[in-house]
C-alpha cells in the first residue's frame, strides 16, 4: 500500500513528463528546479513566505510544510512554491518530504513476515455472495 502510494504521488508530480522517455524526464524535473529558482518569494515572517508567479500568489509556510496551491498538503511532498522557499533558505529539500517516504517507515510498514498460504480449494467459502470485510492494519506515525 505504501509503495503504491509512493508510485501514484510520483506519478502525479510527473504526470506532464511520465509518459516521456527517462532523459525527457530528467530534464523536466531540472526544469521544475530552474522554475522554482525563478519565483518571487517574500518573507512575511520567520518561515512564512509570499511566492508569485505569473501574477498568481501563494502563502506557503515552511513550518507547517503547508502551501495555498494545497498540493503540499495533499501529496505530503513540497510543491514548486514551497520548494522556491526551501531554496531560498538553503536548507535540504529531503527534510520536508513526509515521514512517510522514508525508507524507515517503509522498513516499519513491511517489518511483519508475510504468512504462507494455503491453495484456493482451502480458502473459507463466501456463502454471502458479498465481499468480506478487509483487515486493516494501522501504520502510527512515528516521532522523526
Ligand atoms: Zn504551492
Amino acid at each position: 500500500m505504501l509503495l503504491n502510494n509512493v508510485c501514484e504521488t510520483f506519478n502525479v508530480v510527473i504526470r506532464d513528463a511520465r509518459d516521456k522517455p527517462i532523459l525527457t524526464q530528467m530534464e523536466w524535473i531540472r526544469r521544475i528546479e530552474w522554475a522554482a529558482r525563478h519565483y518571487i518569494e517574500q518573507v512575511l515572517r520567520g518561515d512564512s513566505y509570499e511566492v508569485e508567479l505569473n501574477g498568481d500568489t501563494v502563502l506557503v509556510d515552511l513550518g507547517k510544510r503547508t502551501c495555498t496551491c494545497y498540493h503540499w498538503q495533499l501529496t505530503g511532498i513540497p510543491c514548486v512554491h514551497g520548494f522556491a522557499c526551501i531554496l531560498d533558505k538553503r536548507v535540504d529539500p529531503e527534510d520536508f518530504v513526509d515521514v512517510y517516504y522514508t525508507r524507515d517507515t517503509y522498513m516499519y510498514a513491511y517489518e511483519e513476515v508475510v504468512k504462507p498460504m494455503p491453495g484456493p480449494k482451502h480458502w473459507e467459502k463466501n456463502h454471502l455472495r458479498e465481499p468480506l470485510p478487509l483487515t486493516v492494519r494501522v501504520i502510527p506515525r512515528r516521532p522523526k
